[in-house]
């Protein structure tokens, strides 16, 4: 991370707040974080942002184009059908392409705009911040009544709250793992479940059973954690981010020296006074005022805290908010470095790639291999013929009968059995072919050729194979 070491050292005067977690003592035991509950212009946009996605997530596996659910992993049978197309083992090429374009655009993004994932769009904090927390808001109240009922011996109320909370943190985990199973089997087959005798579904059951305690541990247990220990994410962030990247920061020239608001402030007290809330509100336990650390997950909370502080101190908002170190430094306005100009040209040409492969995909692989341990046969005099063995990959969900043509060469295919070889939509289809070619056209004992599978007059696929002929 290029962070400009003397303006901080000349600010913070000390990094030790690097070499701890703010959410393990000394002792190496958890100290668990209260967020207090807070209100602003960035949580409003964050939420309604959140809450679509989280809208997208739970009806996505309900949403059926063309009779086929509009996003399905279904690794299980390793199909994956996305938007009415549906993609097998043999595009793993398309999902390698768009894998590296995704991670250089993750590169990119995150070099420019910061964890702007992690705080607005990442399932884990939309989970967190907009079910799980709200949830323990509404039982347990605020983080001082939660703080208070943590420390409190255990009587009654304290069991009720925390058996409800607890109890409705494993409904939602419970209805969370559904969805999520409904994206890997099938909303379909999720449907069955509950329909059906459940000794006829133990494997799913079982699904259903360990997502929902995982869901309920990282709720209840693991929490901000996620983001700042196991995250792999969150860990790339020292080599992803530099001093010109967006982030969410605490203008230290604007708010220093910090001082308590009261008539004792002096004349050189920056705009900060110290009051503490955007400490109290962050979901990770950090001071942003101790400058960019790996644990912000820029989830904006402390902008709102302070902006609303700022407002009734009568100061300008944004003390904290969205800034790169040397924008807060020098005042620079942001620009393109050539690192950022070198993944942009980068992910142009992998995103070209991809859209060329995508639209060029065919709907059908087709393998024709030389039926195993046969020669070619003369026909007649001037006719040679070859068997061939046919494997059909029907990549789209309607059933073809497919029509299989020379290409470049006289000569002509029939099918043994006399029909076009056949393929149910999502499955493969068989066949033996034979290919008679006129003997005069044959260069040596070893012809390539050409043969296209077609369906309904329209070329779907192109396959290269080898004629075996007389040595002339
Ligand atoms: S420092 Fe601010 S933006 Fe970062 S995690 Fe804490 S509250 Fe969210
Ligand atoms: S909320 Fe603002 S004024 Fe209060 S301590 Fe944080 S930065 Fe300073």
């Amino acid at each position: 991370m290029e962070i400009n070491k003397n303006s901080e050292e000349h600010h913070y005067g000390h990094n030790s707040y690097r070499d701890a977690l703010t959410t393990v003592d000394d002792s190496g035991k958890r100290i668990w974080v209260f967020a207090r509950k807070f209100k602003g212009k960035w949580f409003n946009r964050r939420k309604w942002v959140g809450y679509i996605l989280f809208l997208f997530f739970i009806s996505a596996p309900f949403i059926y184009i063309d009779g086929h659910q509009m996003l399905q992993f279904d690794f299980i049978h390793r199909k994956f059908v996305m938007f009415g197309s549906v993609f097998w083992p043999a595009d793993f090429y398309l999902f390698v392409i768009g894998f590296i374009a995704f991670i250089i655009f993750i590169f990119l993004f995150t070099s420019i705009l910061g964890r702007l994932w992690c705080g607005w769009a990442c399932p884990q904090t939309i989970f967190m911040e907009l079910i799980f927390r709200r949830i323990e808001y509404w039982i347990e109240g605020d983080a001082y009544a939660q703080r208070k009922l943590d420390n409190m011996e255990w009587n009654d109320g304290k069991v009720r709250k925390r058996g409800l909370k607890y109890f409705a943190f494993f409904v939602v985990s419970f209805l969370l793992s559904n969805i999520f199973l409904a994206y890997i089997i099938g909303s379909r087959e999720l449907l069955k479940i509950t329909e059906e005798p459940l000794s006829m579904h133990i494997g799913g059951l079982s699904s259903i059973v360990i997502f929902s305690g995982v869901f309920f541990f990282v709720y209840s247990y693991m929490r901000e954690q996620v983001c700042t220990i196991i995250c792999p994410y969150g860990r790339l962030q020292s080599v992803l981010l530099d001093s010109k990247t967006l982030i969410v920061g605490y203008d230290y020239k604007r708010g220093e020296s910090r001082e308590k608001w009261g008539k004792t402030r002096s004349e050189k007290a920056g705009d900060c006074i110290d009051c503490g809330q955007c400490v109290d509100v962050c979901p990770t336990g950090i001071d942003i005022r101790n400058g960019l650390q790996m644990e912000c997950i820029h989830c904006t909370a402390c902008i709102d805290a302070c902006n609303s502080v700022m407002l009734k101190v009568n100061k300008q908002p944004d003390l904290i908010g969205y800034k790169s170190l040397d924008g807060i430094e020098t005042g620079e306005k942001f620009r393109l470095n050539t690192r950022r100009k070198l993944y942009i040209a980068l992910i142009s040409v992998l995103l070209f790639i991809l859209v060329l492969l995508l639209s060029t995909r065919s709907d059908v692989q087709a393998d024709i291999l030389r039926t195993p341990g046969l020669d070619y046969v003369m026909k007649s005099k001037d006719t040679v013929q070859n068997l061939y063995n046919v494997k059909i990959l029907n990549k789209t969900f309607k059933n073809m009968a497919v029509e299989l043509r020379l290409e470049d060469i006289p000569g002509h295919i029939t099918t043994v059995g006399g029909k076009n070889i056949s393929a149910a939509g999502e499955d493969y289809g068989e066949g033996i072919i034979s290919v008679e070619i006129p003997k005069n056209q044959l260069q040596k004992a070893d012809n390539p050729i050409r043969i296209g599978v077609y369906y309904n007059g329209k070329k779907l696929s192109n396959v290269k194979t080898t004629f075996m002929g007389p040595t002339i």
